[in-house]
């Protein structure tokens, strides 16, 4: 068992109970780093601490590859929060099907308090709850600001609190600066075949930051 795993130490952490969603789609250390729902004997402790798996339940094949499915096609839709392309029917379909086989239930409660839960068990139903979540996050303009990192090679979930909204990346150093360096060699590459940046009268191009 890891000591640490890639979401333990979320350094821009959503409001419950959106944190929720972002902590599914933060199982994973993209493109290469380590995955929680690779193995089961890892995942099924985490989806039980996560409300996806009954404590007593046995976590099947089927289970946990609908629970990565689900957490890609959220992964979509946080990549258009941030001003990615938005998500194609292919994309969204995991999120559709456990949309059709939850049974949502209402629930008024002391004060009249309306909640709406999953009534069922399964890890699909379970992981229908989350749909309640994205809704409100929807009409509350929440949802709107938990966006994957703009670096396609990343796309770690962060909740943007910055003031005016427009937060790109999970992290400044780590991220931004990368993907500036190589849309700076890239703009070079196009200048010209040696790779030369040709002088242009005078005028200061940017240079990458390190
Ligand atoms: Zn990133």
């Amino acid at each position: 068992m890891r000591a640490n795993w890639p979401d333990d130490d979320e350094p821009k952490p959503a409001p419950q109970p959106l944190r929720r969603i972002q902590a599914l789609v933060n199982t994973v250390e993209r493109p290469d780093g380590a995955d929680r729902l690779a193995d089961p004997s890892d995942a099924r402790p985490w989806m039980i601490a996560n409300g996806l798996l009954a404590p007593s339940a046995e976590l099947t094949a089927a289970d946990l590859a609908l629970a990565i499915e689900v957490r890609e096609a959220l992964r979509a839709l946080l990549i258009h929060n941030a001003g990615g392309p938005r998500p194609g029917p292919e994309a969204v379909a995991p999120l559709q099907r456990i949309a059709a086989k939850g049974r949502l239930q209402a629930a008024v409660g002391d004060g009249g308090v309306v909640t709406l839960r999953v009534d069922g068990d399964s890890v699909a139903d379970r992981l229908a709850g989350l749909l309640p979540v994205i809704r409100d996050g929807q009409r509350d303009g929440t949802w709107a600001l938990l966006k994957a990192c703009g670096n396609d090679e990343c796309r770690w979930v962060f909740y943007d609190s910055s003031r005016n909204h427009g937060g790109t990346w999970c992290d400044m150093a780590s991220c931004g600066n990368k993907l500036k360096n190589r849309q700076f060699r890239a703009r070079r590459r196009a200048d010209g075949p040696s790779g030369q940046v040709p002088h242009q009268g005078g005028g200061q191009r940017a240079q990458p930051v390190e």
